[in-house]
């Protein structure tokens, strides 16, 4: 197979030294009016998620500053930061597994770059500046008013949501509350925060208007690792170059011209949004959009051949003309994610709504009360890992023992922590050595936060 097309990159000219620009052909297929949709869905998730509540909290929030995170209505602290760690290593094995299944198919349908830049920014280009032939010509024009009043529109247009964009994507970092503060409040009173949209906004700015599939062909790590992460099982938007070839123009319903069904119109390579001519095998520019999978089935359709001279394939059932066998990795990489998940399932099940540390206060003994009493000085700390205040006590659970709080417990704000001190006093009669084990109980209303372990020294009998 030719693969000195590997040589060179397909936005860059033969000579290596100015960019191609891309023009791509739209093609309204079944596969695009899907992914239209499922864009649409995710956009509107993608914009909601950060100014939505769920029970009192922000439905998505990823505050990787405070090390805060929110999905769904459950808070995860600072002390909650090994669920984070956890629940990012199950989303990389996921990626990696969905890659080793389906290949690059993310990229094209799921990832935010790939969603704004095909669903929303060239869209917006083919409203203003035409059909790809239109764009070419408007391109290679003079200046002139109408070229002027279309590319300001358009970067306008741009400009404008990638404020959007920008607020957007700072709600998720820092909070929508915070984020409405700065919006509301004047300019000097948030002078950092007003800076950080106006840069995120140039950068995305600069992304969808200039950058554009450099960023997943050139730039991303994801698309880089495709070369580890697929092998010959994968199914990915491939060329069946069995039936295919030898390419050429055909005669319509004529079984027999020595041809095979690619009439080399070469739209796949019009449609496709990376510049790749997916009929020279896997390359990792693809994204997986699918876009050719629709062009060549338009095609298809007009000389009456099957659908899928390019579809979703491996090379193995290409090859074989079989179906589609789970590989040994892809089950080794499941199994992973089955144990990764359950543990997580685990932690979170086993998680409490107050992260408790009662430690006996340092350098201190026993002190001998009236009564025959002998009590031990704690410090404790709380952490509120709900979303709404606390009102807590601290119980003994040792007969006869009793607490005598240094610093009263004040009801504790949400995600907040709170010091506090107390004794416990316990008759000395029922303590059997020095050191002895102390149960205490963290109770809200009612119920049992938390039960916590220390120890309790006291003279011996
Ligand atoms: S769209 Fe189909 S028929 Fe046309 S060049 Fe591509 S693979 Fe061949
Ligand atoms: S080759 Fe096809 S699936 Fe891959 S990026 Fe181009 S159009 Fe999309």
């Amino acid at each position: 197979m030719e693969t000195s097309f590997r040589d060179q990159v397909s936005t860059i000219t033969e000579d290596g030294k100015r960019r191609k620009w891309l023009y791509p052909k739209l093609i309204k297929g079944e596969l695009y009016r899907l992914r239209n949709l499922f864009a649409g869905v995710l956009l509107i998730f993608l914009f909601a998620a950060p100014f939505v509540k769920v029970n009192g909290e922000q439905m998505v929030l990823l505050n990787v500053l405070e090390r805060k995170f929110a999905f769904f209505g459950v808070l995860f602290t600072p002390q909650d930061f090994y669920l984070f760690v956890l629940g990012t290593l199950i989303f990389i094995v996921f990626i990696v597994l969905f890659t080793a299944v389906f290949g690059r198919v993310f990229c094209g349908w799921a990832c935010p770059q790939t969603i704004f830049m095909e669903m929303v920014f060239r869209r917006i280009e083919r409203w203003i500046e035409g059909d790809t032939v239109q764009r070419k010509k408007l391109d290679a024009g003079p200046l002139t008013l109408e070229k002027g009043f279309k590319k300001t529109l358009k970067h306008g247009l741009f400009l404008l949501i990638s404020f959007l964009i920008s607020n957007t994507f700072l709600a998720y970092i820092i909070g929508s509350d915070q984020l409405l503060q700065i919006i509301r409040e004047p300019v000097s009173s948030h002078v950092g925060g007003f800076i950080t949209i106006c840069v995120f906004t140039l950068v995305f700015y600069i992304v969808f208007s200039h950058v554009r599939e450099l960023v997943c062909t050139v730039v991303c790590p994801y698309g880089r690792l495709q070369g580890v992460l697929l092998d010959k099982s994968s199914m990915i938007v491939a060329y069946d170059y069995v039936r295919g070839e030898p390419r050429g123009k055909r005669k319509r319903n004529v079984e027999n011209s020595g041809k095979g069904d690619c009439v080399d119109c070469g739209l796949c390579v019009d449609v496709c949004p990376t510049g790749i001519d997916i009929r020279k095998g896997t390359q990792m520019e693809c994204i997986n959009c699918t876009l050719c999978i629709d062009a060549c089935d338009m095609v298809m359709d007009k000389i009456d051949r099957p659908k899928r001279l390019i579809g979703f394939m491996s090379d193995e059932q290409m090859e074989s003309r079989k179906p589609f066998v789970i590989s040994r990795r892809i089950y080794s990489y499941a199994a992973i994610l089955v144990i990764l998940t359950s543990v997580l399932g685990y932690l979170i099940g086993k998680r409490t709504d107050v992260e408790t540390t009662i430690l006996r206060a340092s350098g201190t003994l026993y002190q001998m009360r009236d009564r025959g009493q002998v009590s031990n000085l704690y410090n404790a700390e709380f952490y509120n890992k709900t979303n709404k205040p606390l009102r807590f006590e601290v119980v003994p659970l040792e007969k006869g023992a009793s607490i005598q709080y240094v610093t009263q417990p004040k009801v504790l704000d949400k995600s907040s922590s709170m010091k506090i001190t107390f004794f416990v006093l316990r008759p000395q009669g029922s303590i059997k050595s020095y050191k002895s084990d102390l149960h205490l109980q963290v109770l809200s209303e009612g119920k049992v936060l938390e039960n916590i372990k220390t120890t309790f020294i006291a003279p011996s009998n």
